[in-house]
């Protein structure tokens, strides 16, 4: 018996998925898992039944079956014999609901164990929340500074009840249908309880003892608390809780600028806070193009965010409702004072309550559990995936890892993960997006490079946007023109970054951006500005680049 995938286009809904279903039980494929979401029917065919036969039985239904691919099976876990369980996910955020779907698709008997609420991060307290309220902010934002007019009010105070309220609505909404509901949609089983290993075959949940085949590990990541005297006796703000907020405060401080702190921080800003961000490094987004960080430094700076980088932090102290924080920048003593003060330092695994020494399951030097390319740990029954591992900490990462880990811990399939081009946005205005190596990063690989750095001004979009701080940096390789890296400071740069995510993932030239054509006055035609001026100078191009 061969295992096969086929993308089927068409398929709306779970209707869709038993007719195709049907279809290929009718020439004799078993294990038949159809996801209309992903697009795809994975079934076995018996030994001389061809492949084609199968698409065949899906064309005649009116669905198109496309790209068919056979699956390699290697160990494949044993479904229904000893143990509870076939597969138990620990956590119930996007990649242990990833995992659990594929899962099933294959067949496995699976229970998710959620010590908190159901969805997890992304869709309770992370992406949904942030980016509705970012959304509220930048109307705020416009409303009071209209770049046709020049016009600059100053914020009036923003009643943040009413718009808690609705994020509060659209969290609940979003997790009864991309969640909630799917338990039941995919009959698995959910425990509600905190989870910790027993040994490697079984865990402990609400006193009760459960075994099976394989384990996810999907715990996910909290705030990470830096370690500053006098912050443990502070009343400080998590991400989680400062959407909670009930009042915009006066004065807002932010320790911590990756991507999180920036959105959060420009949030209140836009909402009428002072809003001050400080950093130990003395670039922003360090880990960015030196191009990027400066463009998205001038942009917040011209709105008027207090940015202070290089700070040591000495202590900090309440007084009443004001929080101060002792620091020194560039060897001059500073103490900033605000009404809330915000603890972005990044995100830490949740690895410390799960008794992992007992399963054998190595844990990194950050508290991360590691995994190999498989989304193996070292015990080879138990698998992790998502934010746990310290993968690039987006939902969308954590959702692929989850279906990788599934298809290897159920399917016995050898799949491997590709972290290769993992697109990266932060949600500020101006928006920064990048995708791929940066300068140095290609540099260190000893590939010669030639780069492109094309200020927004030169961007038609934002132009006629008059929002024209921001820059495109595009790096190809020097021989093959093959485009390495493209970074983006833009309004829209998360639109603009998926076609450079293609071009990155596929081996696109800079040749093939220039060739293709780009929609006038779209944000997305800087990357073929951004190509034809490896070559040429901007301004000498005509309109729509010819
Ligand atoms: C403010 C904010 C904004 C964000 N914005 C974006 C964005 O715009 N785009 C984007 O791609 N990503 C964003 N992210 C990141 C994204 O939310 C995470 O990368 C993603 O949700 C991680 O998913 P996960 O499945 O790995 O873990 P989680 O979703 O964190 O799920 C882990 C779950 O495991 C549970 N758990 C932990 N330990 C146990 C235990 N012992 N037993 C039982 N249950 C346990 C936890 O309660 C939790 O529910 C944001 C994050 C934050 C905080």
């Amino acid at each position: 018996m061969m295992r096969y995938r086929v993308k089927v286009q068409g398929m709306t809904c779970t209707g869709c998925e038993k007719h195709v279903s049907v279809a290929l039980e009718n020439i004799g494929a078993t294990n038949i898992g159809v996801n209309f979401q992903k697009g795809e029917a994975i079934f076995k065919l018996p030994d001389g039944v061809e492949p084609e036969t199968a698409k065949k039985a899906i064309a005649n239904t009116k669905y198109q079956p496309g790209y068919l691919e056979k699956i390699q099976i290697q160990e494949k876990v044993r479904l229904g014999d000893e143990g509870d369980y076939d597969y138990i996910i620990i956590g119930s955020g996007a990649s242990a609901f990833s995992s659990a779907i594929e899962a099933v698709n294959y067949g496995a008997k699976v229970a998710m164990i959620e010590r908190g609420t159901v969805g997890g991060t992304c869709v309770n307290i992370g992406c949904v929340p942030s980016k509705t309220m970012l959304r509220a902010g930048e109307i705020n934002h416009l409303a009071k500074n209209n770049p046709f007019t020049g016009l600059h009010t100053s914020a009036s105070d923003v009643d943040l009840a009413p718009l808690i309220k609705q994020k509060n609505e659209l969290v609940s909404d979003l997790r009864n249908s991309k969640y909630v509901d799917l338990i039941v949609e995919y009959g698995f089983e959910f425990i509600k309880g905190e989870a910790k290993f027993v040994d490697d075959k079984s865990i402990k949940v609400n006193g009760k003892q459960l075994s099976a085949k394989r384990f996810l590990i999907a715990t996910g990541a909290n705030p990470s608390i830096p370690n500053i005297p006098g912050l443990d006796k502070v009343d400080y703000l998590t991400s989680t809780t400062i959407l909670e907020l009930k009042k915009v405060p006066k004065r807002l401080t932010v320790i911590g600028s990756g991507y999180i702190g920036l959105e959060l921080g420009q949030l209140f800003h836009h909402l009428g806070a002072e809003v001050t961000l400080m950093q130990r490094g003395q670039q922003i987004l360090k880990e960015y193009d030196p191009e990027i960080s400066e463009a998205i430094t001038e942009a917040l700076t011209e709105q008027g965010i207090n940015l202070i980088t290089g700070v040591t932090y000495e202590r900090i102290e309440q007084d009443g409702d004001i929080k101060k924080v002792y620091v020194e920048v560039n060897g001059e003593k500073r103490i900033v004072e605000s009404e809330q003060l915000l603890i972005a330092t990044g995100r830490k695994p949740n690895t410390d309550l799960l008794n992992l020494h007992v399963a054998g399951v190595e844990v990194g030097p950050r508290g991360e559990i590691v995994i190999d390319e498989y989304c193996k740990t070292s015990n080879t029954r138990i698998y992790a995936s998502g934010d746990i591992t310290l993968s690039p900490q987006f939902v969308y990462v954590a959702s692929y890892q989850g279906g990788v880990a599934a298809r290897n811990a159920i399917d016995g399939q050898n799949k491997k993960q590709n972290l290769e081009s993992v697109p990266r946005v932060t949600f500020t205005t101006p928006s920064v997006a990048t995708v791929g190596l940066t300068e140095e990063q290609a540099k260190e690989k000893g590939i010669k490079v030639k780069t492109s750095v094309l200020p927004l001004d030169a961007v038609p979009r934002a132009i006629v946007n008059r929002e024209t701080t921001g820059v495109f940096k595009l790096i190809v390789d020097a021989n093959s023109l093959k485009v390495l890296g493209v970074h983006v400071v833009a309004e829209n740069a998360g639109e603009v970054i998926y076609a450079a995510t293609l071009a990155v993932k596929f081996g696109l030239t800079a040749e093939d951006l220039r060739e293709s054509l780009a929609p006038y006055l779209t944000m997305a035609e800087g990357l073929k500005l951004a190509a034809l001026t490896l070559d040429k100078d901007v301004s000498k191009l005509s309109c729509c680049a010819g």
